[in-house]
């Protein structure tokens, strides 16, 4: 542990520098793995104990296994024992160096990764696997795990941005666990190596490049499917007000997929709802008609005092807070705009604007207002 809070330590005190800059990921973080198989993909590797003593070098297509063995770690090489530790690192020694991970126990489906590996035993007896990677490598595989849709390179660069600045402005997120973030969405996904070279080109082309706000700090680039035409400022979703999360007029997300919406539901359960949840006078015929005809040509925050969009959409899971209310008979209809918080970067609307030709930095800068694309290594961390 505490020769990886060491690195940590070492990569928050230092000026990034582009080249250099890695990444601690725990991976198959949702998962407890026993024993687990370690092949060399391409490069060469060495594998070293705590004290920098190398127990063994694997070439290419030679595979280390390492098994859970009470409260340390057997290591073996084709039969042979390399040694029992509580932690073991795999290092880079060659060109291009990958390693192909197949977890046994329990048996997951093998996964490829670029760069080293920290494996330590924890105190329930499974493995903790630690990807050390280059930045650079992380945000293609992110880009390539949560890839499915917008296939073009324009919108790949935006994806770049925003995954390398989310990963730098969250770095502490796991600090006190010995690494940066883990591999699921409560920080991003990544699922190993980039396997994609379209990807991999919009990474590259993009290296090093993260958004800053006007005070010259990382931004939260959140962002959601589609805004319904217009997007929302960020304390209207979630109490602060961010200078660069302002709600603005955005034409690129109409029409796109997730665009309209509707649902329907009895003009009565909507109205005992009100009342039971804000104790709503539904017996007034005049507050009644405020409920049940309801326009926001744009975004409103308020159904009527006291009542919030944003409750509403959460009780009754609709799928934004961008929806005008009409009645018919005993149904009471949402005919909605946009999918998702609406704060931030609408990807829809990114998409519509990659492929019609704007550029990535040209994206970016129309979602989130007022902010800078920098090179990471003129980011002061402090
Ligand atoms: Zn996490």
């Amino acid at each position: 542990m505490k020769y990886v809070l060491t690195i940590i330590s070492l990569l928050l005190a230092f000026n990034f520098s582009k080249a250099e800059t890695k990444l601690l990921i725990h991976i198959f973080s949702n998962s407890q793995i026993r024993d687990i198989d370690f092949e060399v993909f391409s490069g060469k590797y060495e594998v070293v104990d705590t004290s920098g003593k190398v127990l063994g070098i694997l070439q290419k297509n030679e595979v280390l296994q390492i098994r859970s063995f009470g409260k340390l770690m057997l290591l073996t090489k084709n039969g042979d024992t390399l040694g029992i530790e509580e932690k073991v690192e795999l290092r880079s020694a060659g060109f291009l160096n990958i390693l192909e991970l197949t977890p046994i126990r329990p048996a997951i489906h093998s996964r490829v990764y670029d760069d080293d590996m920290i494996i330590e035993i924890e105190s329930n007896s499974s493995l903790k696997i630690i990807n050390n990677v280059q930045l650079e490598h992380y945000v293609a595989g992110v880009i390539e795990a949560e890839a499915g849709i917008g296939n073009n390179e324009e919108f790949f660069k935006v994806q770049a941005v925003s995954t390398r600045t989310f990963a730098l402005k969250n770095m502490n997120k796991h600090e006190e666990e010995g690494f940066h973030l883990c591999d699921q969405t409560h920080c991003q996904v990544y699922q190993g190596r980039c396997s994609r070279t379209d990807i991999m080109i919009a990474t590259s082309k993009t290296a090093g490049q993260v958004m800053i706000d006007s005070e010259g700090e990382l931004i939260s680039a959140v962002f959601h499917s589609n805004s319904g035409g217009q997007t929302a400022n960020s304390e209207d979703v979630w109490s602060k007000a961010l200078p660069y999360l302002r709600s603005k007029i955005d034409s690129f997300s109409i029409g796109q997929r997730s665009y309209s919406w509707t649902q329907s539901m009895k003009k009565q359960e909507w109205l005992d709802y009100l009342n039971r949840t804000y104790n709503y006078p539904i017996d007034d015929l005049l507050e009644q008609k405020k409920v049940l005809s309801f326009s926001q040509p744009y975004r409103k925050v308020w159904l009527t005092n006291g009542i919030s969009l944003k409750r509403i959409r959460q009780d009754l899971h609709l799928r934004s807070t961008f929806f005008n209310i009409s009645t018919e008979g005993d149904i009471v209809t949402f005919t909605g705009r946009g999918f998702g918080h609406g704060v931030g970067m609408s990807q829809e609307g990114a998409i519509k604007m990659a492929k019609i030709g704007y550029s990535y930095d040209y994206i970016l800068k129309f979602y989130y207002s007022g902010i800078e694309i920098i090179q990471l290594d003129e980011l002061n961390i402090n």
